[in-house]
C-alpha cells in the first residue's frame, strides 16, 4: 500500500512578495519579501523535499526518477506540473510564456508555459492584466516599442474565488494585493516586457522586449474556461479546466467524502479549513501527492482542496 507524500514548500523571495505566507498558512518564510511558495515542485531551482513516510528527505526530483510506478509510469523526463501560492504584495512585471515549441529551440530544451491561478484572496478593487488591445501583431509591437503601456495593457477586476487559464502568448500580470495557488507546466521561462520602470538592487530586471514580441498572440482572444459545478451531499466539486497539460478541480468537503481519484497521480493543495485524510489531520496549507492507484481517500471535516492531474 503507498502512502500519500507530504512536501516541504521552497520559499523564494522576489521584490514584489510579502508575509501572508506566514500571516495566512503559518509557514516559516525567509523575510517579509515572499514572493512565491513552491508547493509541489521537481524544478531544479526548487526542488520539494518528501516529509512523511519511507521516502522522507527524498527530492521530488529523485522520486519521479527512482520511483516512477507512484506516478503511474507516466512518460515524461520530468515531474510534469508545479504548484505554487504566489503572494504579490506589489506588482509583478508584465509578462508571458512561450509554448513548446518556442522554449525547446529558444531556451534550450525547457518546456513552454501553460498556467492558471486560483485567486485565493485579492484586496477589494483588485485587478490584474489578462491580455492587451492591440489589433494585430503590427500594432502589437507598435506599442511595446512606444512604450505606450496605458493604451496596451487590458486589465480586468477581481475577487476572490475567480479562475483564469493562461495560454503560452497571453500578455498577463498579478498586481498587488493578490494571494493566487498556480497551477503550472514544469518550467521557469518568462518574459519579461515591462517593469514599471523599477530597480532591483539599484538596477533595473532584465526586459525580454523581443522574445515577448515573438512570442506575444495578437489580437488577444479572452480565454473562456467552462467552469462546472456539481453539488453533491457533502462535497461541491467545481471543475475548473482540462488542457492538454492538466486538469484542475476545487473540492469543498463539508463531513466525509471517499473518492477515489483515477489519473496517473494528483497534487492536492489545502486552501481552507481543517479536517483529515485516511485518519492523518490536514490543515490549510499542506499540499500533497496521492499516488497511482492509492485507492480510496477518505476526507473527513470541513476543508477546501485543489486537485489537478497531469
Ligand atoms: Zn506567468
Amino acid at each position: 500500500m503507498s502512502e500519500l507524500l507530504f512536501l516541504k514548500p521552497v520559499f523564494k523571495q522576489m521584490i514584489w512578495g510579502g508575509n501572508r505566507m506566514r500571516s495566512e498558512y503559518g509557514y516559516d518564510i525567509p523575510g517579509d519579501d515572499t514572493g512565491e511558495c513552491w508547493a509541489i515542485s521537481a524544478h531544479p531551482n526548487g526542488d520539494c523535499v518528501i516529509e512523511n513516510g519511507i521516502f522522507a528527505g527524498k527530492k521530488l526530483s529523485e522520486l519521479w526518477t527512482e520511483q516512477r510506478q507512484l506516478f503511474g509510469n507516466y512518460d515524461s523526463d520530468r515531474y510534469p506540473l508545479l504548484i505554487k501560492i504566489i503572494d504579490a504584495k506589489a506588482d509583478l512585471s508584465i509578462q508571458v510564456h512561450p509554448d513548446d515549441e518556442y522554449a525547446k529551440v529558444h531556451e534550450n530544451g525547457s518546456l513552454g508555459k501553460t498556467e492558471c491561478w486560483y485567486i485565493l484572496d485579492c484586496d477589494e478593487n483588485a485587478t490584474i492584466v489578462i491580455g492587451h488591445n492591440a489589433k494585430n501583431h503590427e500594432e502589437m509591437e507598435e506599442m511595446i516599442r512606444g512604450k505606450r503601456w496605458k493604451e496596451f495593457i487590458r486589465e480586468i477586476p477581481i475577487k476572490k474565488g475567480d479562475f483564469f487559464q493562461i495560454n503560452p502568448g497571453c500578455l498577463h500580470a498579478i498586481k498587488g494585493g493578490t494571494l493566487i495557488l498556480e497551477t503550472q507546466q514544469n518550467s521557469d521561462i518568462t518574459y519579461r516586457v515591462y517593469d514599471y520602470d523599477r530597480l532591483s538592487n539599484g538596477k533595473p530586471r532584465e526586459l525580454h522586449v523581443q522574445q515577448s514580441i515573438d512570442t506575444i498572440k495578437a489580437p488577444f482572444e479572452a480565454n473562456n474556461t467552462d467552469i462546472q459545478v456539481t453539488e453533491m451531499e457533502e462535497v461541491t466539486k467545481t471543475h475548473f479546466v482540462t488542457c492538454p497539460y492538466y486538469s484542475v478541480d476545487k473540492y469543498d468537503i463539508h463531513g466525509t467524502w471517499n473518492n477515489e481519484f483515477k489519473g496517473y497521480f494528483t497534487n492536492v493543495s489545502v486552501l481552507e479549513g481543517e479536517g483529515s485524510v485516511n485518519g492523518i489531520p490536514l490543515k490549510k496549507g499542506q499540499h500533497f501527492i496521492i499516488p497511482n492507484q492509492y485507492g480510496v481517500c477518505e476526507f473527513k471535516g470541513d476543508l477546501s482542496i485543489i486537485c489537478s492531474e497531469p
